[in-house]
């Protein structure tokens, strides 16, 4: 069964004259890698917002794991997925504080490891007592976000442009290490291009809230039109 089933999903923020979301319907299997691409303003964080429960569908129907999204409450959906916000996620207290929001379990070795997959190693823990998360610049609150999703360890990945601030190269290497701690789980990623997206299973492409495109990276990639 699908791991998440939208169906004709319209949302329109409060005020708003235009909706963010027009008709959406997306079937996403279990253990499938999709990436939502589109211009900026076509409603690819709205449906992270959806899943999320930021906003609430005005009309159509959401399922995750075969549930309606209104029967689950935040909080568990929350618990239950590695998630990267674009923007106003907690930067509580010290790195290490944050690191340790993916679990009591989480090891200290496993933490060191897993900044230095996101390019982060020169904060060792023992200094980053002294390391406010929320001093730390754009670029490298993301990789501290991705970095506590990699040891988070649930099989739901909701990604909203976790690498938009971050260099082409470290993104590549993220990417790479991303991809393959997710192999086999069912990751949703959004993103302003279609570089780094070759891997993904599906590439759904938005426009003004509805999508108007789905195919792999190399069915785009021949299509006129794709500057993403
Ligand atoms: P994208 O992620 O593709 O850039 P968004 O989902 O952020 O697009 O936005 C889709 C549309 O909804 C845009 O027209 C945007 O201006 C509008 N929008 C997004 N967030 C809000 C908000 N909090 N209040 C009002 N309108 C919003
Ligand atoms: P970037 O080029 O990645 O956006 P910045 O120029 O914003 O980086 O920041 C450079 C360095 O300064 C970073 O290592 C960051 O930790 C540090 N820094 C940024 N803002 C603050 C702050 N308010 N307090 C302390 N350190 C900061």
């Amino acid at each position: 069964a699908p791991e998440i089933e939208i169906n004709d999903v319209d949302y329109l923020y409060p005020g708003e004259a235009r909706k963010a979301l027009d008709g959406v319907t997306l079937s996403i299997p279990s253990g499938s890698k999709i990436a939502i691409v589109g211009p900026s303003g076509s409603g690819k964080s709205t449906l992270l917002q959806l899943l999320m429960k930021f906003v609430k569908p005005e009309q159509g129907s959401v399922y995750v794991d075969s549930l309606p999204l209104e029967s689950i409450d935040q909080e568990n959906l929350w618990q239950h997925s590695n998630v990267v916000l674009q923007e106003n996620q907690f930067f509580y207290g010290t790195i290490e504080d944050n690191l340790q929001l993916a679990g009591e379990s989480v090891k200290k070795e496993e933490m060191v490891k897993a900044l230095e997959s996101v390019g982060l190693s020169r904060f060792s823990l023992e200094d980053s007592v002294y390391e406010k998360g929320e001093n730390l610049s754009g670029g490298e609150k993301q990789r501290l976000a991705i970095a506590r999703t990699l040891l988070k360890g649930e099989h739901l990945w909701l990604l909203d442009e976790p690498t938009s601030s971050i260099d082409a190269l470290t993104e590549q290497k993220i990417y790479k290490h991303l991809f393959s701690k997710a192999a086999e789980d069912t990751l949703l990623l959004v993103s302003h291009r279609l570089t780094g997206l070759e891997s993904m299973d599906q590439i759904v492409v938005m426009e003004n809230g509805t999508i108007v495109e789905t195919g792999t990276y190399e069915e785009l990639m021949n299509k006129q039109g794709y500057f993403y």
